[in-house]
């Protein structure tokens, strides 16, 4: 620790650092952050910044209101796009404490850290890589969101008709700075749609890897005078935006890839199938994180490559659950539904533990379906069993209160706040007159 210590304020002198932004995550998966000089990095690295809880959305009432921010080392960097002649900023992901030095469990970092140490407990590190697609939208006269792209580009697009090609090239650069190992970036299916790829990491660095993600593709778009958005069905009618979380357990002890079995049919071991088990049976009382908006269900419809029913396979993307073709070190499976407006670190958290309750429980998965499921009829998915994902955010949020995965993994704390602001959710929806509405009935009735 000292030694990082060190090399951060050799970074800070060699970089010009003057800025500090100490970050941390709200319950929705939201990045905040509070600025300070960099003369205070003594206080940052002691953990001793403070802020008011009451002020961020499912944390703390206003008579229990001072947390503290303790920053996680490894998060430093510097913010490539800051950088000029002489002068730059860093940040740091943080933890949240108590003044009486205790973990607060509204904290979303803090809430998958327990699932990260239950899976540790077994043996097992929880390796993640996920997907996270999102629209590049032009902006209006000042600045805010328009639904209008130029871009007419489709999946792996080219130029000319790729519109965000240059975008991506400087997201790769700003990433790459702050040490992410990027693998692929591509045009997606929709017109205006993107995704970058960067490598696996554990449960919690992936966590911190998708919201720093996030934040960086809003930035740099901003900078092209693009408007990028993780929104998971901007348009009717289009692909809509997932965030894929490919999965898997690492066995500690061996030192290897628990879901590999050569001898098997597929190379999948027995914990790989319990994990899928403990997916399937958990999926309808975890979407509600997964897929934690009013808009997550519009994306969840046959046909656009997101999925809408309860199966497994080990190719199909209609599929909930897809085992992507590597084995060995990369075998893994792929669960299709997240989108990236959820709370990354609830949501590596919920799937973790729905697939180690497959593996305590020892839980054998219905067999995979290869078949085309957005084409069978209803008799075809009734006589296999397939069933539905919940079509709504209600339907979701009832599964999740009545359920027990959500209480267990999130706690006491996060799982009521949670509830509550989604229930709130709900009503607001519910109160709202949509354009839809009005078009389809006002001139009719
Ligand atoms: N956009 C699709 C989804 O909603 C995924 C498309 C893809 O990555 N092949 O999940
Ligand atoms: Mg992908
Ligand atoms: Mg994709
Ligand atoms: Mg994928």
């Amino acid at each position: 620790r000292e030694s990082l210590v060190e090399s951060i304020k050799e970074t800070i002198k060699e970089k010009n650092v003057e800025l500090l932004h100490v970050q941390f995550v709200d319950i929705e998966g939201t990045l905040k952050h509070v600025t300070v000089t960099a003369e205070q990095i003594d206080q940052v690295v002691e953990g001793r910044v403070m802020f008011d809880g009451s002020s961020i959305a499912g944390f703390t009432p206003i008579n229990q209101s001072d947390l503290y921010l303790d920053p996680d080392l490894t998060t430093f960097a510097v913010l490539p796009w800051t950088e000029q002649e002489g002068y730059s900023e860093a940040r740091f992901i943080c933890s949240v404490k108590k003044p009486d030095g205790s973990d607060f469990a509204g904290d979303p970092r803090n809430v998958l850290k327990k699932t990260v140490k239950r899976a540790a407990d077994q043996g097992y590190s929880i390796s993640v890589g996920p997907e996270l697609e999102f629209f590049l939208f032009e902006t209006d006269d000042y600045g805010q969101p328009t639904l209008r792209t130029q871009d007419v580009g489709g999946y792996f697009e080219t130029s000319p008709k790729d519109f965000g090609e240059k975008v991506r090239l400087e997201i790769y650069k700003a990433l790459k700075m702050m040490g992410f190992t990027i693998e692929a970036s591509h045009h997606e299916v929709a017109i205006g749609q993107h995704e970058i790829n960067f490598k696996y990491s554990d449960a919690l660095g992936a966590a911190d890897a998708a919201t720093t993600y996030k934040w960086v593709v809003k930035t740099v778009a901003q900078q092209f005078g693009y408007f990028a958005t993780f929104m998971p069905k901007p348009l009717a009618g289009e692909n809509g935006s997932g965030m894929h979380v490919n999965i898997s357990l690492f066995d500690t002890e061996k030192q290897e890839n628990a879901f590999y079995d050569e001898s098997d049919e597929l190379a999948l071991s027995e914990k790989a199938y319990q994990f899928i088990a403990g997916l399937m049976d958990n999926v309808k009382d975890f979407v509600a994180v997964t897929n934690p908006l009013i808009n997550s269900y519009k994306r969840l419809v046959p046909g656009y490559e997101a999925p809408c029913y309860i199966a497994w396979s080990a190719s199909n993307r209609s599929a909930l659950i897809r085992i992507p073709a590597s084995r060995g070190a990369g075998t893994r499976v792929e669960i299709r539904c997240p989108d990236p407006s959820a709370n990354p670190y609830f949501a590596y958290a919920i799937i973790a533990a729905a697939g180690l309750d497959g593996v305590e429980r020892e839980l054998t998965p219905v067999p995979s379906v290869n078949a085309d499921i957005f084409h069978m009829t209803k008799d075809e998915l009734d006589s296999r069993g397939i069933e539905n994902l919940p079509t709504s955010l209600e339907a979701a949020v009832n599964r999740f209160e009545a359920g027990e995965i959500g209480l267990k993994t999130l706690g006491e704390h996060s799982f009521g706040e949670y509830v509550a602001l989604k229930r709130a959710e709900c009503d607001a929806y519910r109160l709202a007159v949509t354009d839809w509405e009005v078009k389809r009935y006002q001139s009719k009735f």
